[in-house]
């Protein structure tokens, strides 16, 4: 189309433009890559073991199995759940689609539970209500993924006990949270869970360009996994059917993928674990600053369970429309405009199209979609400066106080 850009958006390649997040790569990484370029390996070899092994280990569990992207992850994990034709899975409506698609993936039918209106993540109080009404009415989830919103666990204790009393199994979707912790223990370590999920898309905490990583600490599930991965294949006699020791031999026992990671990723990714905890500080430090810097304006501040600690994948801010003569859109709209690379997570997914076809409608989920109406990300990544970061605030500030 011949339709030029409005004049109002500002050129993102512009050198200064901050944007919402961004990876960082040192040399160290980029030279971790080049080694397995050089090397014999350069999909799924000795790189990948180490690198899940180096997650696994931070995580403290027992299994790790590396995949090309979380959207994968959450495929594979729904599959060895067990979830299938006529299941139901449950997620929140605050979350990117592929926490929700996974559901169709597999052949289930997919429902939310609404947000908790402190943490936004899906509420424990709404979750039990719902689980009595899906109880009388037969219809109870199979799996339910819980999203930890921004890097900050969901209530994985009450989740758990809930999924004890209900009998539905639990697939974390922590794509923005490695790093982060739940009672003092790593958010992946799936204490309260069956699998938990990482991403390591650019924007997360660490990168291996695409990539994601399912943890477990059941070794059925970790061999179901490991097998969904590459087609269904295995090459352990111990798990095929018949005696066969031939060394060329393999069986496809099952319908699988081809959702291997690449060695090259995997090198990335085992670089970065080891900056890992210097760019959850960073981020820490840089979402405290913001809690200073902006405690006089007429927004809401992320709240924080005392049970968490947040691995700062977002700073959401929510604007008190009733204290600014401005509208949302407004305000979002003067902010790009000064190059600052502000987003919205999320669009309730249940008021996307595709799952308004499948008979979701506006009104479905009252405080997903009113804090959708307030919701604002501010930038945040390893290396926003803090001049940067005084821009953003001096921004949001003129916009908000000027009017
Ligand atoms: C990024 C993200 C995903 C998808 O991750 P990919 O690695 O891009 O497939 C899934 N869920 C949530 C909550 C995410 O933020």
């Amino acid at each position: 189309m011949a339709n030029i850009l409005p004049t109002a958006r500002y050129d993102k390649t512009m050198n200064d433009y901050i944007p919402y997040g961004k990876q960082d790569i040192n040399q160290a990484d980029i030279d971790a890559v080049v080694e397995v370029l050089c090397s014999d390996w350069i999909t799924q070899g000795p790189t990948i073991e180490r690198f899940e092994q180096a997650v696994a280990k931070y995580c403290d569990v027992k299994y790790a199995v590396a995949v090309s992207s979380a959207t994968a992850a959450l495929h594979i994990a729904c599959l060895a759940a067990n979830l299938g034709n006529g299941d139901i899975l449950w997620t929140s409506p605050n979350t990117f689609v592929a926490s929700a698609n996974c559901g169709l993936y597999c052949g289930a039918k997919v429902d939310f539970v609404d947000i908790d209106p402190y943490t936004y993540n899906l509420g424990i109080n709404e979750l039990e209500q719902k689980l009595i009404a899906a109880k009388k009415q037969n219809c109870l989830p199979k799996v339910l993924v819980p999203v930890h919103f921004a890097g900050q666990s969901c209530e994985m204790e009450q989740i758990f006990s809930l999924s004890q009393e209900y009998g539905f199994k639990i697939v974390e979707d922590a794509s923005h949270a490695i790093g982060g912790s739940y009672q003092k223990k790593s958010i992946g370590g799936c204490q309260f869970s069956n699998l938990a999920v990482f991403s390591f898309h650019p924007v997360k905490i660490i990168t291996t360009g695409e990539g994601g990583m399912i943890l477990t600490n059941q070794e059925e599930l970790y061999q179901k996994l490991i097998r969904l991965r590459s087609h269904g294949i295995t090459r352990n006699p111990d798990l095929m059917q018949g005696n066969y020791d031939e060394e060329w031999y393999y069986q496809q026992l099952e319908l699988g993928f081809n959702y291997r990671m690449t060695d090259i990723q995997a090198a990335l990714g085992a670089s970065q674990m080891q900056r890992l905890d210097e760019f959850v500080s960073q981020r820490r430090f840089l979402a405290q600053r913001y809690h200073q810097l902006l405690q006089e304006l007429p927004i809401v501040l992320p709240w924080q369970h005392p049970d968490t600690e947040s691995s700062w994948h977002l700073y959401v801010i929510r604007l008190k429309l009733d204290k600014i003569n401005q509208t949302h859109k407004k305000v979002f709209t003067k902010l790009r405009q000064a190059g600052i690379g502000v987003n919205l997570h999320y669009i309730p997914v249940h008021t996307q199209p595709y799952y308004q076809q499948l008979g979701f409608k506006a009104g479905d989920f009252i405080k997903s979609e009113q804090y959708y109406q307030e919701a604002i990300s501010l930038p945040i990544y390893y290396s926003l400066t803090q001049e940067q970061q005084q821009k953003v605030v001096m921004t949001i500030q003129n916009i908000l106080l000027g009017g």
